[in-house]
């Protein structure tokens, strides 16, 4: 679905991405892990074109990312993106957060958008609060709203930037719980997290950052029981 061909992006003097190439297969999670500042949102943000790559290049469903902003509106559609603050449209109800991007992007039926938001409301266990704005609703359920947002839009993949980091522990594990399902069901997801147990128990492939560089990427067991670089080992000895 996805594929970078040695990406190289660079913020002034600073090489933020020094040569990533990696591949997200259909149906398969990817987890990225890695220290902060090793450029981890900067390849998802690059994935959906928010970032344009100096180098390098992204290749979506077979085809390079296009070039025109007008193109790139397309591509983006077919890619869900779930941040660390939710984002929702704080004068909106929930329903109407997830109703909207098919309303006014893709010109459905706003009735049918409506039941297909209650429905997507549902499926993240929020069906009995389509009625509330954001500010009424914590911030696990905020982000379960954000999820439902993206799905909305029926896109071929997810991207995740640290969607539980900035939630209580006690509603990080119904989003984790949410995104297993959605892997369960076969969505391709590129996920950056610092959840350490849900990248073991969901990915089938994790890359480990360092540095602007993917420096060791397997399955999960691999990475976690058997981490052949010294900065894989440090980095998860770290996390205790
Ligand atoms: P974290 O785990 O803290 O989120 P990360 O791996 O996601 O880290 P990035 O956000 O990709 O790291 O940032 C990589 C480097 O790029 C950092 O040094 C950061 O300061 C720098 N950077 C990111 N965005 C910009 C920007 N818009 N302008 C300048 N520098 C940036
Ligand atoms: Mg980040």
């Amino acid at each position: 679905v996805v594929q970078y061909d040695g990406v190289v992006k660079r913020f002034g003097s600073l090489t933020v991405l020094n040569g990533v190439s990696a591949r997200v297969n259909k149906g398969e999670v990817v987890c990225l892990i890695g220290p902060s500042g090793s450029g981890k949102s900067t390849l998802l943000r690059c994935t959906n074109a928010l970032e344009i790559a100096d180098g390098g290049r992204v290749v979506f469903e077979g085809q390079p990312l296009p070039k025109t902003e007008a193109e790139l509106r397309h591509v983006r559609r077919r890619m869900g993106m779930v941040f660390q603050n939710f984002e929702l449209f704080p004068h909106m109800t929930a329903l109407e957060n997830v109703a909207v991007g098919p309303i006014t992007i893709l010109g459905a039926d706003p009735a049918e958008a409506r039941a297909k938001a209650q429905a997507l409301l549902e499926k993240v266990g929020l069906g009995a609060k389509g009625g509330n704005h954001p500010s009424a609703l914590s911030g696990g359920q905020q982000q379960r709203v954000a999820i439902a947002r993206a799905l909305a839009m029926d896109p071929d993949v997810m991207l995740f930037d640290e969607p539980t980091s900035a939630l209580d522990p006690e509603t990080i594990g119904e989003v984790l719980n949410v995104m297993k399902r959605l892997a369960e069901e076969g969505m391709t997801m590129v996920v950056v997290t610092h959840e350490m147990s849900f990248a073991r128990r969901v990915a089938n492939w994790i890359l480990v950052f360092d540095e602007g560089r993917v420096i060791e990427e397997g399955p999960p067991a691999q990475i976690f029981d058997a981490p052949t670089h010294a900065r894989t080992q440090s980095f998860l000895s770290h996390l205790g």
